[in-house]
């Protein structure tokens, strides 16, 4: 190999060094108590053994149905939950067991955007307190400067100014989200993880929503782990899409991979039941059969195999491994070995 080629190669090859987050065979088991003594008895295994990388500005978006483990999977990683084992690297440091001082300053580079925007502010609180509120707990107490940044933070979320004065129960649905994205944004984070961040929203005003958040990502070199259940939510958002069932990815893939080519038949069912709008267009839909299992006691062997349409003798057996089947391009089902 030619030294331009190598120099070509080296640059066009992902490197370890741009990823911001890195997610290794991440686990999270909630104990099962039982019996007199309130022994553990056994675990919901609600994310078992998940791995993925993010880079640096990238939109990885997160897909199954619910109880997949995707909420789980993004409070492991913001450490609202302890991992049960794997490792957590952000942004070059393992944050899998930091606690205390170390774990509070990390905090500041990691935000979360929840799902209700009303449940997660305040009501007591004025808009301007809610947003300040981070800014208080690392240090800025400068009242001048803490009122210009909240209402620089209003201003760029689309609120207006007197929005400052006001409390949560004063807004709509989707001016709430704007506050609660304006909060996560007062740290100048560097990941930001939406958990079902437009599903509690008219749907008129999702895109506003979700509009603002592909802006800000822009004006603020912001890299998202993006979690939904809604499959064109997530193309509109994602660069890159992880397919999650029972507490495993069972696929992911660059977004065109995944809505153009899905490989996992978990995947096929779910982009088959995206509505077709072209009436003209027909499409066949792949009906799932059962309930999803309880992740107290999955299947063995591949997780999907009682609902599989193609599912082989084997598939009860033997757990199939995340495998690269394409470049960039990883499924864990026996079709593919
Ligand atoms: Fe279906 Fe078997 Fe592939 Fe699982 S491993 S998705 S059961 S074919």
């Amino acid at each position: 190999m030619s030294i331009l080629e190598k120099d070509l190669k080296q640059n066009t090859e992902p490197k370890a060094k741009d990823n911001l987050l890195e997610v290794k065979n991440l686990k999270t088991y909630y104990p099962i108590k039982g019996g007199f003594f309130r022994r553990t008895v056994g675990y919901v295994k609600a994310v078992d053994d998940v791995s993925f990388e993010i880079k640096k500005g990238e939109t990885l978006g997160l897909v199954g149905e619910s109880g997949c483990g995707k909420s789980t999977t993004g409070r492991t990683i913001l450490r609202l939950l302890n991992a049960t084992s794997g490792q957590i690297i952000f942004d070059g440091q393992d944050i899998t067991n930091i606690r205390g001082k170390a774990l509070r300053e990390a905090r500041k580079d990691f935000q979360m955007v929840f799902q209700d925007p009303y449940a997660s502010l305040n009501p007591m609180q004025m808009v301007g307190d809610v947003i300040a509120e981070p800014l208080k707990n690392f240090g800025k107490h400068n009242p001048k400067e803490l009122k210009a940044e909240v209402m620089d933070l209003l201003q760029r979320v689309g609120l207006p100014e007197d929005a400052y004065y006001k409390y949560a129960h004063e807004f709509s649905g989707g001016q709430r989200q704007r506050i609660g994205i304006a909060r996560s944004l007062a740290l100048k984070p560097k990941l930001i993880i939406a958990d079902e961040p437009v599903s509690a929203l008219d749907v008129s005003v999702q895109s506003q929503v979700l509009n603002l958040l592909k802006e800000l990502q822009q004006e603020f070199d912001l890299t998202y782990l993006f979690i939904a259940h809604n499959l064109s939510v997530v193309k509109h958002m994602s660069d890159r899409i992880g397919v999650m069932y029972l507490g495993n990815i069972v696929e992911i893939a660059d977004k065109s991979s995944i809505y153009d080519e899905p490989l996992h038949p978990y995947t096929q069912a779910l982009i088959s039941a995206i509505p077709e709008p072209d009436p003209k267009r027909k499409k066949e839909r792949i009906v799932l059969t059962g309930d999803l299992p309880s992740p107290a006691n999955p299947p063995t062997g591949c997780p999907f195999h009682t609902r599989c349409p193609v599912a082989r003798p084997e598939c009860s057996e033997v757990k199939p491994q995340l495998k690269e089947v394409k470049p960039g391009h990883k499924v864990a089902c026996v079709l593919y070995d």
